[in-house]
């Protein structure tokens, strides 16, 4: 299908986008790589009257040091992260779960903050935020704010950005001495959307772990913590069989969708698998 008439603009930097989207109002939005977009357009499930593409913005690309945290670019492709050299040495599990994201096409042109503010609770992104406690940077007339990824996933495709704000970034904290890593995800052959994904990080000391983190894809209308299994993990022996008793918490509290792809307590299910794998490799087991 065609989509509706839009007008479109290409501003060269951050404030003239900014400017852009405050005149439009509600009938405007911004456009990175199009992957998610372009076919809400083509299927009429959206008819902004202004596409404000952000694309030549190059100060929204790339990946800074900035101490404790690394500020990846909004415009950053899933490609560039999963081969960053910062990203790889502090921020593994951004790494790993970029690489796992749709396949290299889309991977070219897929931006990092595109997934992130497209807010679709399948998607891997925004689980691996909600575990690293990650801060979404959102830039408006008023200057820019940060905002904790646990307050920027709103509901169904919804986050709390404005609609004269633009996500220029994301600050990942860089994990320490330590912490390991994993993302499980459970997909289609076909595709590599999850049905359920698991995001995992686990500090271990002393034969324990000390400390987890767990954010789930697919679980409900957001992205949302594992919060009981981190309670349940946090002191646990690092073995297989504690932390799969661990992970039987993993799905309390969730509400996950039931589709043609799999039934509400398949999704619990696999969530309680999927934990438990991610633990087990993210504390060394
Ligand atoms: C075939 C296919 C397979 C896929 N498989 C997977 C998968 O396995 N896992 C997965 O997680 N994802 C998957 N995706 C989704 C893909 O990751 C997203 O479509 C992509 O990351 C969105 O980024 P984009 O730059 O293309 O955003 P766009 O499509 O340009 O925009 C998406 C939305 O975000 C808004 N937006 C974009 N950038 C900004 C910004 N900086 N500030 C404010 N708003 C912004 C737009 O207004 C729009 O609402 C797949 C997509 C396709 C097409």
């Amino acid at each position: 299908m065609i989509p509706v008439k839009f007008d479109y603009v290409r501003p060269s930097s951050v404030d003239d986008a900014v400017r852009a989207l405050a005149e439009g109002g509600e009938d405007a939005k911004v456009i990175a790589g199009g992957q998610s977009l372009l076919p809400l357009l083509r299927l009429r499930l959206a008819y902004p009257e202004l596409l404000v593409d952000i694309g030549g913005l190059s100060d929204l690309r790339g990946v800074r040091d900035e101490g404790d945290s690394l500020l990846i670019g909004a415009l950053t492709t899933h490609d560039d992260v999963m081969r960053d050299p910062l990203v790889a040495t502090h921020c593994g599990l951004v790494a790993q779960a970029a690489g796992m994201v749709a396949d290299p096409a889309v991977r070219h042109r897929a931006s990092l903050g595109g997934a992130l503010a497209h807010a679709d609770p399948a998607a891997d992104m925004p689980a691996v935020m909600m575990a690293l406690d990650a801060i979404m940077m959102a830039r408006g007339p008023g200057g820019e704010r940060p905002v904790s990824a646990e307050n920027f996933f709103d509901d169904y495709l919804t986050t709390t950005l404005a609609d004269d704000e633009i996500l220029t970034g994301v600050r990942v904290p860089k994990l320490g001495p330590g912490w390991g890593y994993r993302y499980e995800k459970f997909h289609r052959t076909a595709q590599a959307w999850a049905i359920v994904g698991v995001a995992a990080l686990a500090r271990r000391s002393n034969g324990q772990v000390a400390e987890a983190r767990i954010g789930m894809a697919n679980m409900g209308p957001t992205p949302v913590r594992a919060r009981a299994a981190e309670v349940a993990a946090d002191g646990a022996d690092a073995s297989r069989d504690a932390l799969r008793s661990a992970a039987q918490r993993a799905d309390e509290g969730t509400h996950p969708p039931a589709d043609l792809h799999g039934a509400a307590d398949y999704r619990r299910h696999l969530a309680r698998v999927l934990t438990a794998r991610a633990l087990a490799v993210a504390s060394g087991v």
